[in-house]
């Protein structure tokens, strides 16, 4: 099945990169949602948060980390910042492969919409 997410990973679609290593990507987000949106992603294809294994612990935990030296970097990790991870339908996953949104930059509203 074709996944963009892939495609950046493999450099076949351009994005915009902000950290990258062996087993993680950061980019910014298309269609921005606040001042700062990037995405956090495994380069490992995971579609949602319910495909997560045990041996993929480790790379979650990174993944959590990487986004917050995202935020240090990009100057909102003090003011405060939203991680969001949308799984299936009803929560607007729209890219079957893992992500983590960084959101922040302006204040967030809570109950989210
Ligand atoms: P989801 O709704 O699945 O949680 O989030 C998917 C996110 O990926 C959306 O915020 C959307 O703007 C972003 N997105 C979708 N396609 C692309 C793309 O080709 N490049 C980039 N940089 N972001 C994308
Ligand atoms: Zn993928």
């Amino acid at each position: 099945m074709h996944c963009v997410f892939c495609d950046i990973v493999r450099k076949k679609r351009s994005a915009q990169i902000l950290f990258e290593d062996n087993s993680v990507l950061a980019f910014e987000d298309i269609n921005p949602q606040a001042p700062v949106h990037v995405l956090v992603i495994p380069k490992k294809h995971i579609p949602t948060s319910l495909d997560i294994k045990e041996e993929d612990f480790p790379l979650i935990s990174y993944l959590i980390e990487t986004a917050g030296r995202i935020a240090r970097e990009k100057g909102i990790a003090e003011r405060g910042f939203r991680l969001v991870m949308n799984c299936n339908r009803e929560a607007g996953q729209t890219v079957f492969h893992l992500h983590l949104h960084v959101l922040g930059g302006r204040s967030m509203h809570w109950p989210p919409g």
